[in-house]
């Protein structure tokens, strides 16, 4: 196939919904804008109105004030069905139409803008393999003949079946155990990486914000937002007392996870100590030397060769070097 299609920017600007009845909105005087390309984070308590942002931007509902636009084109003088063929949509649920099959639930939008039946063959095959399903097992199955995992993986399938620029994810990953979101995160960054679509990604779990985010908007009621951040940033400095809560502990050990080694200065090796991989964060440096007790551990490069070593005080001084100095926060 094809180069994949690049992310666009989606701007949000003094988006309200108020549903009938309400007396505050769902959402109230949301402005964000996402950069192309870029993985945005919502996170938030249930009930701050990020299902509510996400339906807005896909238009399923329409906001009572405020305008939003994808790519520079105001949502709403775009026609369904030209906003469908922008944006792949996983919803909270899976969602998965338990009567068709895989191949026919991934094909839902690409048969709805007429593809020929070899063309929409062809992609349903292209994309079980890009989530890394066997079409020959898969294709043919019924949605309830998958596991949990397997079904939201054939959901970020069917979204991205119409190639759109804009993805739009409520909690995708939700309704898998911990191990099995653990392997879906890194297969999705993995795929992020070669697809590079403008990403909303909605999560309650930090860190998975933090694991995937190139940033993250940390949301209170009504979609107020208390922070908008890099990962990093926020870690090292949350804006307020709200967002330090919903960080919780281990502050530090997440901030280790989002340091490679090969950021940091080594000092002179050792001629005994336990040696890990300079594609290792520092959090896996420190893993390794709380485990053995030693004082410091060597570091070697892809070949082998042992290029130095980090001790815990190298470790805590490239964490206080880590804060980048400005930020890129609104
Ligand atoms: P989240 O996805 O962050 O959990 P939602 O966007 O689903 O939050 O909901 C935000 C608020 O709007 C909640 O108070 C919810 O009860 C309310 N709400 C959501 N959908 C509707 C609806 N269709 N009608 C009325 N109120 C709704
Ligand atoms: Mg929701």
């Amino acid at each position: 196939m094809s180069e994949p299609t690049a992310g666009v920017g989606i701007e949000l600007s003094d988006v309200t919904k108020r549903y009938p009845g309400q007396k505050s909105g769902a959402v109230e005087n949301f402005s964000l804008k996402v950069e192309p390309g870029e993985l945005l984070m919502f996170v938030g308590p249930s009930g701050c109105g990020k299902t509510t942002t996400m339906k807005m931007i896909n238009r399923i509902i329409e906001p009572t004030s405020g305008s939003i636009t994808i790519d520079g084109e105001d949502v709403l003088s775009l026609n369904p069905d030209e906003l469908r063929r922008h944006i792949g949509y996983v919803i909270q649920q899976i969602g998965l139409f338990p009567h068709m099959t895989i191949a026919e639930n991934i094909g839902t939008v690409p048969k709805l803008l007429g593809w020929s039946k070899t063309r929409i063959a062809e992609r349903v095959d292209e994309l079980l393999r890009t989530v890394a399903l066997d079409p020959a097992v898969f294709a043919k199955r019924y949605p309830k003949q998958l596991s949990g995992g397997q079904q939201q993986r054939v959901g970020v399938a069917r979204a991205l079946a119409a190639d759109p620029p804009v993805m739009l994810m409520d909690e995708p990953f939700g309704a898998t155990d911990p191990i099995t979101r653990l392997r879906l995160q890194e297969e999705f960054r993995r795929l992020q990486a070669e697809i590079g679509k403008t990403i909303i990604f909605v999560t309650h779990d930090f860190d998975e914000a933090v694991r995937l985010g190139d940033r993250i908007a940390v949301l209170s009621e009504r979609s107020r937002i208390e922070q908008c951040d890099t990962p990093a940033n926020i870690l090292a400095a949350p804006a307020n007392d709200y967002v330090a809560g919903f960080i919780g502990r281990g502050a530090g050990l997440m901030r280790l996870a989002l340091i490679p080694i090969g950021e940091v200065s080594l000092e002179a090796p050792s001629a005994e100590a336990p040696a890990l991989g300079v594609d290792g964060s520092l959090r896996d440096a420190l893993d390794l030397l709380v485990l053995t007790g030693a004082e410091r551990v060597n570091v070697t490069d892809a070949g082998g060769a042992t290029t130095g070593s980090l001790t815990h005080a190298g470790i805590s001084a490239a964490l206080g070097a880590s804060r980048s100095p400005a930020g890129s926060a609104s």
